[in-house]
């Protein structure tokens, strides 16, 4: 993989002294996209050496680029001309920082070179002294998983560890991270955000607070990691390599011997594998307190015919007092079908996902089960289709609640002022505010039923986000969910403020279908795809699914089996994008 060394080339000048002795030749990975190779350079003339991370400019094929050092002291192959560094601009990475960048490059099969940028500063920083580092060892430390009350902030997580040393807090959201910051600040804990006080975290330590690519951060004397809401998929980096910060912090802290906190009120199955199911559970009373009341609406039992968006509790929950926000989820311009006589939905048989018409059949879009044009339920012939969509969905809500509502789209500016009592938009609206008493999801099935084998805790995901838009029971906070499927674990879960319910019952589920955590998962798409696909038909310890829509999913039992199929090394000339532990397929 390392090709050290520019070869001599008789256009050039000549070097401008005899090559040193080793210690002095540093190893430099160029910043150039699509450039996966290391090349070998002597230090600034005369100047010694700059350490392993650092960001450095050097002359290749006769243009300056920026790179970074990842190796010092090495040996560059004999007969070969070296030309010195052009530049040294930057500290970066800790020499640790770039040795686990190697490792997720490698675990998410991608280049070094992105994973390297996010651990770098956001500007210039003069370069730093060696960090002074704690001694437990690799090993030590060990990972915990706590689940906390939607209310929960965590700080009583950071704050023994903080007594130690410097402490890496990971929040899936840079908005999250400047309000703890700001709280900690107070509790006297000297908060900095990441990456904003880089400079200061590399030099001086401290709790440094921010998103994702706060778990690359520069500190000295590490002492522990705290990754908040874990279970978020804005900790996962969606361009290759598909890194998550969750995966990353476990892997950090073990190198360093230090202990590695994950916390979340919805554990993650990925992160209950790795500690053994053993979570730290709130106390009952707490937790059921922190959550507010969830309501279910079951629409089967309205009279037949009925096919409004609204039920009739939802048109009184819209007319009563207090702000209330109307999701209706992205994926609420999915048809579903429903029986016209019993109400309930059109499932698959193991009732775990949707299913459409087509060719005047019944065909699940997630596992190709297909059946004639009936209810499984009931017998009946008769379905009918519910088709939902925003704008519409305003116009009936304005007519109910004879007032005027308002539509939130992307645009909404976060933490604004409510722009009405009442409110309607997608999910993406639970980020954009705050202060409203009830959320009200008008098609949470489409949601929980999606053809996608993260579905559940997706939708348990967004429940959260409600309840902590909402608030917790004691202050009026209120989720009111419509639905078909009243049994679905991730509504038993919500009702009873029990997020055990949902992954006792899921990991049943995925351990039986293989599926992550009991397993892994790439999606590979792209030109290359087809004939890399068809290179690892012959591993046998792989599963090839596909392709569909041009994409394949490759399925292993561990990680790292993937990660070596997958080394780009292995793979096939063309375009290829590969993403590894995708959270939506
Ligand atoms: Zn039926």
């Amino acid at each position: 993989m390392t090709e050290p060394g520019r070869l001599f080339d008789p256009d050039e000048p000549p070097p401008l002294r005899p090559q040193p002795a080793g210690p002095a030749v540093v190893r430099v990975l160029p910043d150039v996209s699509g450039l996966e190779k290391e090349f070998d350079y002597l230090p600034v003339a005369d100047g010694e050496a700059p350490p392993v991370g650092s960001l450095v400019r050097v002359e290749l094929q006769r243009r300056t680029v920026a790179g970074w050092v990842t190796a010092t002291g090495v040996t560059p192959p004999p007969g070969v001309t070296l030309q010195p560094l052009v530049k040294v601009t930057s500290a970066g990475p800790s020499p640790d920082v770039v040795e686990l960048a190697r490792w997720a490059a490698h675990r998410w099969s991608g280049r070094l070179g992105p994973v390297l940028r996010a651990a770098s500063p956001p500007r210039q920083v003069p370069l730093l002294p060696e960090l002074g580092q704690r001694g437990n060892g690799p090993g030590l430390g060990g990972v915990s998983l706590v689940r906390l009350a939607p209310d929960d902030e965590g700080v009583g997580l950071i704050e023994p560890l903080a007594r130690q040393g410097s402490v890496l807090v990971i929040t899936p959201r840079l908005g999250a991270a400047g309000h703890l910051a700001g709280r900690l600040r107070r509790l006297g804990l000297g908060a900095r955000l990441h990456p904003r006080d880089w400079p200061t975290s590399a030099s001086r330590g401290g709790v440094v607070v921010g998103a994702r690519s706060a778990v690359w951060a520069r500190v000295p004397d590490l002492a522990g990691i705290v990754v908040l809401d874990e279970h978020d998929e804005s900790l996962q980096e969606e361009r290759n390599p598909t890194w998550h910060a969750r995966d990353v912090a476990v892997e950090r802290a073990r190198r360093a011997g230090v202990p590695c906190v994950l916390a979340s009120p919805c554990p993650s199955l990925a992160a209950l594998a790795l500690v053994g199911d053993a979570v730290h559970k709130p106390a009952r009373s707490a937790e059921r307190a922190g959550w507010p009341v969830v309501e279910l609406v079951d629409r089967r039992t309205e009279e037949p015919g009925r096919s409004g968006l609204f039920s009739p509790r939802v048109a009184n929950v819209v007319r009563g007092p207090g702000p209330v926000l109307c999701v209706l989820n992205r994926t609420g311009r999915a048809v579903m079908l429903s029986c016209a006589v019993c109400g309930e939905l059109v499932r698959t048989e193991d009732r775990e996902h949707l299913m459409v018409e087509r060719d005047g059949q019944l065909v699940s879009p997630a596992t190709g089960e297909s059946r004639p044009l009936v209810c499984a339920v009931c017998g009946a012939a008769k379905l009918k289709r519910l088709r939902l969509g925003v704008t519409r969905a305003a116009e009936e809500l304005a007519a109910l609640a004879g007032e005027p509502v308002a539509e939130l789209t992307a645009a909404t500016r976060p933490g604004a002022r409510l722009p009405a009592r009442v409110l309607v938009g997608t999910e993406a609206a639970l980020h954009q505010l705050g202060g409203v008493d009830t959320v009200v999801f008008l098609d949470m099935d489409a949601e929980l039923l999606a053809p996608r084998y993260r579905a559940g805790e997706q939708a348990m995901a967004l429940l959260l986000h409600a309840a902590r838009l909402t608030g917790p029971r004691a202050g009026g906070g209120r989720i009111v969910v419509q639905t078909r499927t009243p049994d679905h674990r991730v509504l038993r879960a919500a009702v009873h403020a029990d997020p055990g319910i949902l992954t006792r019952e899921e990991a049943v589920v995925r351990r039986a279908m293989g599926l992550p955590p009991y397993g892994a998962l790439a999606e590979i798409s792209g030109a290359g795809a087809d004939a890399l696909a068809d290179r690892l038909l012959a591993d046998p310890g792989l599963t090839v699914m596909g392709p569909r829509n041009g994409r394949w999913l490759i399925r292993a039992d561990t990680p790292d089996h993937l990660a070596d199929a997958l080394r780009p090394s292995e793979r096939p000339p063309g375009r290829l994008r590969v993403h590894v532990d995708p959270p939506r397929v």
